[in-house]
């Protein structure tokens, strides 16, 4: 395996043996084998209250493939899927798995916020990839593959972005992987806004790669950021080794709330086509009200639910201070928006269009009455 391919160092931890051989019992019964399990710590007072199985249930993990065979078309088996807290989690588990002190990883910039944070706790270096507005805010290879270096282990991608709404084609995530696999790099894939597609635009998932690892969630899909449920989707190896680290530090996940997740997968294909239609309108009536009080045109976002744009649009007096503006926006108006920086951006501000569209209309308008008086 080539030297940027390993798992990091501290994968070498070993799995709880307490936690993998109650796992191993409860499995066998599960089974219908008779077992005397004298293993574990565990006074539950119903089953939904005994310790989950780290990797995730069963149930679940073959809802989750099912389902993302649907939606992603992947292949994957339950075997490729760990059940975690949140897709955050996912990331997290999945950098700590990869990255050892010093290694580079490329970010294309706009990032999600904790892209660069969660390469920093587990050691490791951002290096950021700039994308551009005119460029569709997508990562142009040619310079990332400028940036490699020795050190460079990673690429975290993230289709449906957030704070750029950036969506890229099946072509260009086929570029993305023959890119990685040239420079021995591994992919994080972050697809949790897979359902936030506009205009009819297909979705193109990194799919099974030996080298690439899947991030979802249902806090976006399923409008469930609550439930605090993700999803890892990867190679078989890769899961067990995700698997070790999350049963050391968070056990497993609520059986409680994987039983929910269970519910909500099966009625994905009426949950999940509702939301979309009404994320359709909601990012259309954005559009509309920013041309009806602000007279700005932008270009409608492909995905996601964010759009980000040039503070100079909205104050050209305040051009580079985005987060004085969204401070003093927020005092004075009650309008709540981030700012850039936050998102590698600064002199960006981003709107979340995913309010309800009375509200859209409501702080666009609110923000066009400030910016008169500013
Ligand atoms: N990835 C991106 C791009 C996100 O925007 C978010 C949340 O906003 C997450 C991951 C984390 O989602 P979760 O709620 O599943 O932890």
């Amino acid at each position: 395996m080539p030297i940027n391919l390993r798992f990091s160092k501290r994968t070498k931890i070993p799995a709880p043996a307490s936690i993998a051989i109650n796992a191993l019992a409860k499995e066998k019964t599960q089974k219908g084998e008779k077992i005397f399990n004298l293993s574990a710590g565990e006074p539950a007072i119903t089953k939904d209250m005994s310790y989950p199985s780290p990797q995730g249930m069963i149930e679940l993990r073959h809802a989750a493939a099912d389902w993302a065979k649907q939606e992603l078309k992947t292949n994957f088996k339950p075997e490729n899927v760990l059940i975690t807290a949140g897709g955050k989690y996912g990331l997290y588990l999945s950098i700590l798995a990869l990255i050892n002190d010093g290694d580079e990883v490329l970010i294309p910039s706009p990032y999600y916020v904790s892209y660069p944070q969660l390469v920093t706790l587990a050691g490791g270096k951002p290096v950021f990839v700039k994308t551009t507005q005119e460029k569709g805010w997508k990562l142009n290879i040619e310079t990332a593959k400028k940036l490699c270096t020795k050190k460079t282990k990673l690429l975290i991608i993230n289709n449906g972005s957030n704070p750029t709404g950036a969506l890229y084609t099946d072509k260009e995530m086929k570029e993305i992987v023959n890119f990685a696999r040239k420079k021995n790099l591994w992919i994080i894939s972050d697809e949790v806004y897979s359902g936030f597609v506009y205009d009819n635009l297909n979705y193109a998932s990194i799919g099974k790669n030996e080298n690439a690892i899947i991030v979802h969630s249902m806090s976006k899909n399923f409008a469930m950021p609550g439930l605090r449920i993700g999803f890892v989707f990867a190679s078989e190896e890769m899961i067990k080794t995700l698997t070790i680290l999350q049963s050391q530090t968070l056990t497993g996940v609520s059986t409680i709330n994987q039983k929910q997740a269970i519910n909500a997968l099966k009625k994905s294909h009426k949950i999940t086509p509702k939301i979309r239609k009404e994320m359709q309108k909601r990012r259309d009536t954005y559009i509309k009200t920013m041309w009806k009080y602000l007279r700005i045109k932008r270009p409608p976002p492909p995905a996601a639910l964010y759009d980000l744009l040039p503070l100079s649009d909205l104050s050209p007096k305040d051009k580079s201070d985005d987060v004085k503006f969204c401070k003093t926006l927020l005092e004075k108006t009650g309008v709540a928006l981030v700012p850039g920086s936050a998102f590698g951006a600064k002199g960006f501000v981003r709107i979340a269009f995913c309010a309800e569209k009375k509200d859209i209309k409501k702080g666009i308008k609110t923000l066009a009455k400030y910016l008169k008086t500013i």
